[in-house]
């Protein structure tokens, strides 16, 4: 990971070094307190289904799992919260705008080959006067397309997917 390559002190540019900090090596400053401490990337990810139950999927177009179809999903970006997060990859991956109805789940994915996540998981509906059918796939997704929940495509990304929509 980048971390492990890191060189200089983002603050006073001075050279890091791996240092034992609070019980584990750590890039630290050489010459001010500057510690890198890393953790978990925060994630959101969308349940959206419309009014037959039917749940919303993008076909990933990029990796992992590409030409897999996921939940929508992605990483917060750093000034928004994760039910901010969660609305804006929804309406990035299928032009659809959402709203949160609650949170359903708090994943841990370990095995993300990116980088581990922690994954906010939200029941979300469709806004007030949006229409299901104009679904326009975009950024990360090829194709978006309500499926109900006993046919799911078979190939599903990310195992925590799986987990999520046998549980509804
Ligand atoms: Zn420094």
């Amino acid at each position: 990971m980048w971390q492990d390559h890191a060189k200089y002190c983002p603050l006073c540019r001075s050279d890091l070094e791996q240092r034992s900090v609070g019980g584990q090596v750590r890039p630290a400053c050489t010459a001010c307190k500057f510690v890198l401490y890393t953790g978990p990337a925060g994630a959101s990810a969308a349940v959206v289904l419309d009014e037959d139950r039917k749940v919303l999927l993008v076909r990933r177009s990029i990796e992992p799992f590409r030409g897999d179809w996921a939940l929508p999903a992605g990483y917060q970006d750093l000034h928004e919260s994760p039910e901010e997060a969660a609305v804006r990859e929804v309406r990035e991956e299928t032009g659809i705008g959402v709203e949160v109805v609650r949170l359903l789940d708090l994943q841990h994915v370990p095995d993300d080959p990116r980088k581990p996540a922690n994954v906010a998981v939200f029941l979300c509906k469709l806004r007030q006067g949006e229409a299901a059918g104009t679904l326009h796939a975009g950024d990360d997704a090829s194709d978006a397309r309500w499926f109900p929940l006993d046919a799911l495509p078979m190939h599903l990304g990310f195992p925590n997917n799986r987990k999520i929509l046998d549980a509804l």
